[in-house]
Parts: structure tokens; sequence; C-alpha cells
């Protein structure tokens, strides 16, 4: 599925915009941060040499000759016998090599006034209190790799290195469709034998946490026309069509036609459970260049979930320029009851992952493991794993567990 597959084109989006997007090129800081000397403290800057050995009973009494506070620096010099009232982020006069905390002088704390004159009571070495031009950015050196997702962090320090726009890789479009006679949109009152469609709205969510732009394509019905017709509205927009349902071998299960016969279907069947009847395929797009990945993911709920969170979220993670395809962490857990599962297949449990009382991770079955158990899903926090080779495990084996929150 990933194989050939390049992260989309980049483009330029405005820097509010650009949270969770993935960086398309290095960026590199335009500013040099802080941009001079300047102030950790309140206090006064001064020579480090005239106040060598001020105590609180011996303090050193220095001349103010004027104030330097953060977006009105002073132009006046500190020269010896002097001092310069400073706030916080302010730059560090001419002359001066050190700040005293207001609270080692005698000055009274938040005054509006400037004093005439004060008592330093503490001497500092030269550079304590400074923070050093350059210090956090330099102009022309690296700021965030390609291939970065943008977090908060990530927003301020581009903010800080002087950016307003960023290359980003372009949103993978995906449009979700689902198929069965028996589906009712969510929330639709149901007539006999309709049920709510809730694969569109779950697999439109998963579409948007794993980063792309998400459109629905509805619902329609077991009738292979009716989904050749909803997919080519797909082909016309998207990067990847993930369609639900209809994809197994029942007697109204058309999906795999359809795929064959909008493009090809390059796979179908995988070894996992839940998911197994998973067909994969490649379109030409419609009228635009370049080609569509298809996905039929089975109906059943949780193997759409799984086979989504499996199959598509990998790909999408390429198109949107992420380095790891997976984003999500595993751990190692132990597992509180023997569980069972298909031969031959490797399955992916919905668990609940809590600490042990020794602190390691325990996971027990979060309900149900049939696929249509969609409250043992929400129930869950994690998929743990159990190999194709291993029919059961016993309580107390170690399980691998992705952790989906
Ligand atoms: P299918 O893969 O079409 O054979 O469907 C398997 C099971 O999943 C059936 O019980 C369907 O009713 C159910 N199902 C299929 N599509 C959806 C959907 N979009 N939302 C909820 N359940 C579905
Ligand atoms: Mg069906």
């Amino acid at each position: 599925m990933l194989a050939g597959l390049a992260p989309l084109a980049a483009e330029m989006v405005p820097l509010d915009q650009a949270l969770g997007r993935v960086l398309a090129e290095p960026l590199e800081s335009l500013l040099t941060l802080p941009p001079w000397d300047n102030s950790a403290m309140d206090g006064f800057a001064v020579r480090s040499a005239d106040v060598v050995g001020a105590t609180g009973d011996h303090p050193v009494r220095l001349k103010v000759v004027g104030e330097s506070a953060a977006g009105r620096p002073t132009t006046v010099e500190v020269t010896p016998g002097t001092a310069i009232r400073i706030l916080t982020g302010a730059a560090l006069p001419d002359g001066a090599d050190t700040v005293i905390p207001v609270e080692d002088t005698d000055a009274p704390m938040g005054a509006a006034a400037l004093p005439e004159s004060v008592g330093i009571e503490a001497s500092r070495p030269p550079g304590a209190h400074v923070r050093r031009v350059g210090s956090d950015l330099r102009e022309g050196y690296p700021l965030l790799a390609a291939g970065t997702q943008m977090s908060p962090a990530a927003m301020a320090v581009a903010a800080a290195g002087g950016h307003a726009d960023l290359a980003v890789h372009r949103m993978p479009r995906i449009a979700v469709l689902a198929t069965g006679d028996e589906l009712a949109p969510a929330g639709a009152s149901l007539a006999p034998g309709q049920i709510p469609d809730s694969n569109s709205v779950g697999l439109g969510a998963q579409g948007r946490e794993s980063g792309a732009d998400v459109q629905s394509l509805g619902i329609s019905p077991d009738n292979l026309a009716a989904v050749v017709d909803r997919l080519r509205v797909g082909l016309a927009w998207a990067d990847v069509v993930v369609v639900s349902g209809g994809v197994s071998v029942g007697a109204h299960d058309v999906v795999k036609d359809a795929l064959d016969a909008v493009g090809q279907v390059d796979l179908w069947r995988v070894a996992v459970q839940p998911g197994k009847p998973l067909a994969f395929g490649r379109a030409r797009a419609e009228g635009r260049p370049g080609q569509v990945l298809m996905f039929g993911l089975p109906g059943n709920p949780v193997s759409s979930f799984v086979t989504f969170e499996l199959f598509v979220r990998p790909v999408v993670r390429r198109l949107a320029g992420h380095v790891d395809l997976i984003g999500r962490d595993s751990v190692r857990a132990t597992l509180t009851e023997p569980v069972s599962k298909s031969p031959a297949r490797r399955a992916f449990l919905r668990v609940r992952l809590e600490r042990g009382a020794d602190g390691g991770w325990i996971a027990s079955l979060a309900g149900g493991q049939d696929s249509h158990v969609l409250s043992a899903l929400a129930a869950a926090n994690g998929l743990a794993i159990v190999s194709e080779d291993d029919d059961s495990l016993p309580a107390g084996a170690q399980v691998e567990v992705i952790r989906l929150r």
C-alpha cells in the first residue's frame, strides 16, 4: 500500500493555520533571539567590579543614572560608580556586565519613581542574570526539521523565529462512502430493518484525527451502479477513498466489483482479526492528474475501525509527510485474563490498559470481542496484538498493546 507513495506537494499556509500540519521543508530561524544581552531579573545593571564584597552590612552605594525597560532601552552607559535600573527582558546597557536582583538591594520593589542611588547588598560575578544574545535562536540556524508535525511548541518557536507562513504538505483528502441497504444517517428515525450508519461518522473522525480533510459521499445501497457513481465523485476530489461494507462474499457485496470498475483491485483479504475482508486498489483520479488509493473496509464497525487504524492511517500519514507512519505508542502489558482468537490471523483485541500494583501495564478485555461490539471499542484505550501463531493466550501472558489515546 505504501509502495511508491510519496508525500503530497508543499503549500504555504499562514502560521495560525499550521497547527497539526507537517513541514515540507526544514525551517531556519530568520532571527537571533534574544536579539541582545538582556536581563533575566528586575534589578540594577552594574559593573561587577564595583560591587565586589558588597553585603547587607556593608552595602556598596551606586548612583542611579537611568532605566532600561522592556521595549524601552536606554542609551545611557553604566560608568564606574553608577547603576541603571533594569526590568526583565530589557537590554543590558553598555558598560554593565551583571544584574543585581532588586531583592539584593535597598531599593523598594516595584517603586515607580527612580531612586537617586541604590545600596547594593550582594555581589555577583560578570554575566549573572544576563540572558546572552542568541542563547535561544540564531539567524540562519535550523529551527525545525522537515517532517515535523506542528505542535503548539513548534508553532511558538516558528513565530519566535520570524515566520508568518510555513511550507507544509497539502492535507490528504479522504472521501468516505458507506454501503448497505440497511443504513440510515445517524440520528434519523429508523424504518423496520434499518440501523444507523455509524461507520461514516467513525471513519470520518479517524480520518480527521490522522490529519486528513474528510468529505462524506453519503450512503449507497448495495447496488453496483450506485456504488460506482459515488466512487466517481470521490475520484474527482480525494487522495484516498474509503468505502465501508459490501466487501465480503455475501450475495449483495458489490464493492470489490465497483473498485474494479473504476480502477483495479491490488489486494483482497488480510490475515487480521477483526477485518479479514479488506480490499485495496487504485484508480486514476477523475478530471485531474494523479491516482487515488481505494480501501474497501469491512462493514462491521469494529472491523472498519481496526482496519482504518492498521492500513489507512499509515497511508494518510505518508501522504501528509509524517516520518513516523504509525504515530502511536505501544507498550508491553500483562493480560489479566485468558484470551482466544481465530487461528492463523493476527488479532487486535480491544483492551483497557491500566497501571498494575507494581507499576507495570496490565490489559483487560474492554468488553465483547465480536466485530459488531462498538461499546467495547469505545471503552477500550488500546489494541492488544496476539500473534497469528497463537490460538489463545493464558492470563499473565505478555502482549504488545497499541495505545489508541
Ligand atoms: P457488510 O460488510 O456489508 O457485510 O456488513 C457487515 C455488518 O456490518 C452488517 O451487520 C452491517 O449491517 C454492518 N454495517 C455495515 N455498514 C455499516 C455502517 N456504515 N454502520 C454500521 N454498521 C454497518
Ligand atoms: Mg452490507
